[in-house]
């Protein structure tokens, strides 16, 4: 079983028979590590361009190809073909965040008319594995970032440029490298459907109450001093992506607003819950306590 970290640099150019920029790939760049994280290979590659023949100043600037090596470079049918080749079966592939998983499927559909990626087996976003190891919540860390916490010399690694960033991210992985359960629990199975059905779900937020995905049991709120269900007096509301309704508890008889958001995601519907005394009619505001966030799984 072999580790590999992939990178990939790319650019935005006019797709013609899209209509629309695409970020087209022109370099791969990945290192293949045994189970002990030791490094095994290297892959390296620049892509020619189907789309212009000139990479953005932005793209140059950052990534220090030139328009040269670019063009020099192999056809995006190649490069996959080499690198599926290089990096054999039995892989988990890690990237530093899931955006390269995006820019290859587009690419691959976009480009070239296939609907997977033929050389991904297991895969791990490596960015949330080390963010949970690193203890960092919220925002995602840059690579160059993870790099100075754990005082890896990212310039060395000749940052952002493809096979330069997996190295420093092979680094950042044996930095962080949980001995024990190494990545249990953040390996995807991407030889799945299912999996490229998961990366292209984008979350919503319901805005009919009648929607089936929504359990009508989860419309009943309770008093917050009785506990006991309340008494909906009023027909919901859809305003600022929740719904509202006045509530009254038949036992003290209190008067309370009813808030409830209900996003659906892949695995199920996830509802913000607040139960709060009406408020004058003036303010929107949304409330920041007394909500709670809880799964409603289909
Ligand atoms: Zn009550």
């Amino acid at each position: 079983m072999h580790y590999i970290i992939l990178d990939l640099e790319w650019n935005s150019a006019y797709c013609p028979w899209q209509k629309g920029f695409l970020n087209e790939i022109i370099e791969f760049g990945a290192v293949k590590l045994d189970e002990n994280l030791k490094e095994v290979s290297r892959f390296q590659c620049f892509v020619r361009s189907k789309l212009t023949k000139r990479l953005r100043a932005r793209v140059k600037g950052l990534t220090n190809i030139t328009n040269d090596q670019m063009r020099s470079g192999i056809s995006i049918e190649k490069a996959i073909r080499d690198y599926t080749q290089w990096a054999g079966e039995d892989t988990v592939t890690l990237t530093w965040s899931n955006t390269d998983i995006y820019v290859l499927v587009e690419n691959l559909k976009i480009l070239m008319g296939k609907e997977t990626i033929p050389f991904l087996y297991g895969y791990v976003d490596i960015q949330k594995y080390v963010q949970n190891r690193l203890g960092v919540t919220g925002n995602q860390i840059a690579l160059g970032t993870a790099a100075e916490m754990l005082n890896v010399n990212f310039e060395e690694f000749a940052a952002h440029r493809a096979l330069g960033d997996s190295l420093c991210t092979a680094e950042i992985l044996r930095r962080t490298w949980d001995s024990e359960r190494g990545l249990k629990g953040y390996v995807t199975d991407a030889t799945k459907e299912e999996y490229y059905k998961r990366l292209f779900f984008k979350p919503y937020i319901i805005s009919d109450i009648n929607n089936p995905a929504i359990d009508k049991e989860q419309l009943r709120c309770r008093c917050p001093d009785c506990d006991d269900f309340m008494g909906r007096k009023t027909k919901w509301k859809y305003k600022n992506r929740y719904f509202i309704a006045d509530f009254e508890c038949k036992k003290c008889g209190k008067q309370l607003l009813g808030r409830l958001r209900f996003k659906k995601t892949y695995d199920g519907v996830v509802i913000s819950r607040s139960i709060i005394p009406p408020k004058p009619p003036q303010s929107e505001g949304t409330p920041t306590d007394n909500t709670n966030e809880t799964n409603q799984t289909n």
